[in-house]
């Protein structure tokens, strides 16, 4: 759905405020930017894949679980929750270097960042105490749930997901995103008097549209459908309020109106449901298969979490392209209701062309990567969707008359 949605991965990254001299071409910058980024993705699967085997036969897990158990004896729980922290935190050390490359220094190279290094840094690790917080909390229910019901862990497993999903979607504005940017009602001129018309009209009066305050850190715009409930609400980044026409900003607007209309935030959750439960299902088997042959007692050993976390990982990876391909089609919807909401694709096609150029992001990358790696339509084929709904409608308008 939206480009903000917390649980989304960041595909449809940023700009440049390029050397001139040195970058004869934006368009050429954006794919090379993209080409940079893909092959990120790639290291980051290689290291985390080589990363869980040297943890897991070295022995290290294995150590590591013994020893916390022989420390807490009894106390299983904080074994279980010490284990995950430690691992959790150093996998985060050693991809480090990674992090500071693509989101600092590659950032800062294409002109996209405003923010100093130690801003950046404070972000980060923000970043990281919330991570680390609600993930060794997820994860230590997991293991609870695996030594309370090793049979049908997998199925509690699920629905200890969907009430965090649902949660975190309800708290994520208003308690997590209120760390990192200034968000404030749109205040009364021209501009935030049409976006609520425009608001209200499609029968939104209930829900609150933000100036989401990105220009302190960032060159890149963005707009997004955030929380679910009374916490829902359209934000607008302020660098994109202050540099697109008023028709631009509505047809931004009516895109992600189209989003809240069509339910897509609760969509996603369903949808991420599904996955959830095949994937913890897939862990299931997979440890009933491996735990015994490398010398664990039960499935719910902390010791064997690698194997849990490989197979997750693995899962993801497959998946991910299924769940890219669902988020491409809310999109290319939401658009389409944007086009129809204001009765032209114009303005919806010079926001695209803007955000592209804005926030350097390759048009049109080759169709596999696409299909792979994305949660959103390129740049090029969601500007020819919307023109080819603009003919159909003009077509069909002029049917009807004659
Ligand atoms: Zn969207």
């Amino acid at each position: 759905m939206s480009d903000a949605d917390p649980a989304a991965p960041r595909d449809e990254p940023s700009t440049t405020q390029p050397d001139p001299s040195k970058t004869p071409d934006r368009e050429q910058q954006a794919r090379e930017y993209e080409a940079i980024h893909n092959r990120l993705f790639v290291v980051r699967i290689g290291i985390t894949v080589l990363a869980l085997v040297i943890y897991f036969f070295s022995g290290a897990s294995a150590n590591l679980a013994e020893g916390l158990d022989a420390r807490f004896g009894d106390q299983w729980w904080w074994t279980n929750t010490i284990y995950i922290l430690v691992t959790l935190f150093a996998f985060s050390a050693l991809m480090f270097p990674l992090t500071l490359f693509g989101d600092y220094y590659l950032e800062h190279r294409y002109g996209l960042s405003r923010q100093t290094l130690n801003g950046w840094f404070s972000d980060y690790l923000k970043e990281l105490a919330i991570d680390l917080l609600l993930t060794t909390l997820f994860l230590a229910i997991v293991y609870a749930l695996l030594r309370a019901s090793p049979d049908w862990w997998w199925a509690w497993t699920t629905a200890v997901y969907v009430l965090l999903a649902v949660v975190l979607s309800a708290v994520w504005p208003v308690w997590i995103m209120p760390l990192f940017h200034k968000f404030e009602p749109l205040d009364d001129d021209a501009l935030s008097r049409a976006v609520r018309a425009f608001a209200e009209a499609s029968g939104l009066e209930v829900l609150g549209v933000y100036r989401w305050g990105l220009e302190e850190k960032t060159e890149t715009a963005n707009a997004a459908l955030t929380g679910l409930g009374k916490t829902r609400r359209i934000i607008l980044g302020d660098t994109m309020l202050e540099k697109y026409s008023k028709e631009e900003i509505i047809s931004v607007l009516a895109h992600e109106v189209g989003h809240f209309k069509h339910r897509d935030i609760a969509r996603m959750i369903v949808s991420g449901t599904v996955l959830a439960a095949l994937g913890f299902y897939v862990a299931h088997r997979m440890l009933l298969l491996l735990v015994e042959r490398f010398g664990f007692e039960q499935i719910g050993d902390i010791g064997a979490f690698p194997i849990f976390i490989f197979a997750l990982f693995i899962f993801s990876l497959i998946s991910m392209p299924l769940s890219n391909a669902y988020s491409r089609r809310r999109e290319y919807a939401a658009d389409a209701y944007a086009v129809r909401a204001t009765g032209s694709a114009g303005p919806l096609v010079g926001a695209l062309e803007k955000l592209a150029d804005q926030n350097l992001a390759d048009k049109e990358p080759a169709p596999w990567i696409e299909f792979l790696l994305h949660s959103h339509p390129s740049i090029r084929r969601r500007i020819k969707h919307a023109q080819r709904l603009d003919e159909e409608g003009s077509t069909s308008a002029v049917q009807t008359e004659s």
